[in-house]
């Protein structure tokens, strides 16, 4: 079994916090509506995939007819080169949620360079506040966290009591949060989607907070290729599917669709950006190895990032965020990082610690087989000697005694 740091009690918080949304999902899950809208995603992933380099073209194409800027990236260093060169002259810089922004580095890139990186998500606030700053889930960043936990880290933060109370923390996080906004120009936000054939982007939260942070004077949006479709009905399609999954609801109480800077067309038919929104929106568009993915692995890049894979499965009730790499947790994470990072990497963040269950592949709304994959990135591990003493020496008894048992 892997190293773990996990403490007992975020454990407890977790398996908790998985338990609630067990419970919310069962009925939504076992629905026939849900069994269509799987069979349908799982047909625009798997065309999306099969077709990405025409779609990325395609997009660049519809996103810039659009007026957006699109930066493509081929790696995390290009991603946050590009974004400096937009937020260089800025104090403070205001981010949402996303697991791509958090995937390049962008919270080291701005204590780096000593810009402020205002997070606006409440989950993802909490877990700034933490020594480790680990995610539990890619919808609900601090599921290890009880409320106990949380009052006293707001308590450190704030100097001053906090109570074990959900709305007096809410009120806390969220006039802070919108003081610290006021100073803000610039708004970053990943994207659950992005529709080719429209040059739109769909993004679903539930806080309100993506709304706030794409309103400001320039959006910027980092989103993987991976997560392109054809249609905005597409798009739409798989964030609902993905929704399901990772809250239990039906709908999230927003989904935003930028197609374009914010624009009026009222006096005399002249055209102007920057009527109540952003005047200028720059799509960052990420490879960083999903090209490499695609290539070796493209049942890997079907993922619509619902976290449910996690919620269940028995080695990440054990050990929580240390199972997996970066926001991309559990074995879908560590299949992720052979291909965003390298072989070390998948190797450290737990190749050889799934038990190969497949319950992954029961609650994964596109059926990837993550165990499947896992196997054949551990043959490639062993042929590259990244593999623990213990399996050579097991290797060895068989071969000798035929027996893995002494
Ligand atoms: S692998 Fe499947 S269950 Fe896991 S996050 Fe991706 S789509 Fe969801």
């Amino acid at each position: 079994m892997m190293k773990t740091n996990i403490k007992e009690s975020e454990i407890q918080a977790m398996n908790k916090s998985f338990r609630i949304l067990n419970e919310r999902r069962k009925k939504l899950l076992d629905n026939s509506q849900t069994e269509k809208l799987k069979k349908q995603v799982k047909k625009i992933r798997e065309y999306s995939i099969n077709h990405l380099d025409d779609l990325k073209e395609l997009a660049f194409k519809r996103l810039r007819d659009n007026g957006i800027e699109v930066i493509y990236a081929s790696d995390a260093n290009e991603a946050l080169k590009a974004i400096y060169g937009i937020v260089k002259d800025e104090k403070y810089v205001a981010k949402s949620k996303s697991n791509t922004a958090s995937e390049i580095g962008i919270t080291d890139l701005f204590k780096e360079k000593g810009i402020k990186l205002i997070e606006t998500d409440l989950g993802d606030r909490i877990v700034q506040f933490t020594t480790k700053k680990k995610s539990s889930h890619p919808i609900g960043p601090a599921a290890h966290l009880n409320i106990g936990d949380i009052a006293e880290l707001l308590s450190k933060k704030f100097k001053k009591h906090v109570n074990e109370d959900p709305q007096e923390i809410l009120n806390l996080v969220r006039q802070d949060v919108l003081e610290e906004i006021e100073s803000c120009n610039v708004g970053i936000t990943g994207a659950n989607s992005l529709a080719a054939e429209d040059g739109s982007l769909v993004m679903v939260h539930n806080e309100g907070n993506i709304s706030l942070v794409s309103m400001l004077n320039t959006h910027i949006i980092i989103v993987g290729i991976d997560k392109l479709v054809r249609t905005i009905e597409e798009a739409i399609s798989v964030v609902k599917l993905e929704t399901i999954y990772a809250t239990g609801k039906t709908v999230p109480a927003y989904m935003n669709v930028i197609s374009s800077p914010s624009k009026t067309a009222d006096i005399e038919q002249i055209l102007l950006n920057g009527m109540y929104g952003a005047s200028r929106v720059v799509v960052v568009l990420l490879d960083n190895g999903r090209s490499k993915a695609l290539k070796d692995c493209p049942e890997s890049l079907f993922c619509i990032g619902c976290g449910s894979c996690i919620v269940t499965c028995p080695i990440y009730n054990i050990l929580g965020y240390d199972f997996g790499y970066n926001r991309y947790l559990g074995g879908r994470g560590v299949v992720f990082s052979r291909y965003l990072r390298n072989e070390q990497i998948c190797y450290d963040s737990g190749l050889f610690t799934c038990t190969l269950c497949g319950q992954c592949t029961l609650d994964c709304p596109l059926e990837i087989h993550t165990n499947h994959l896992i196997q054949e990135l551990r043959c490639e591990s062993v042929n590259s000697g990244l593999f623990k003493d213990k399996h050579r020496k097991t290797a060895q008894k068989i071969k000798r005694n035929g027996s893995p048992f002494s």
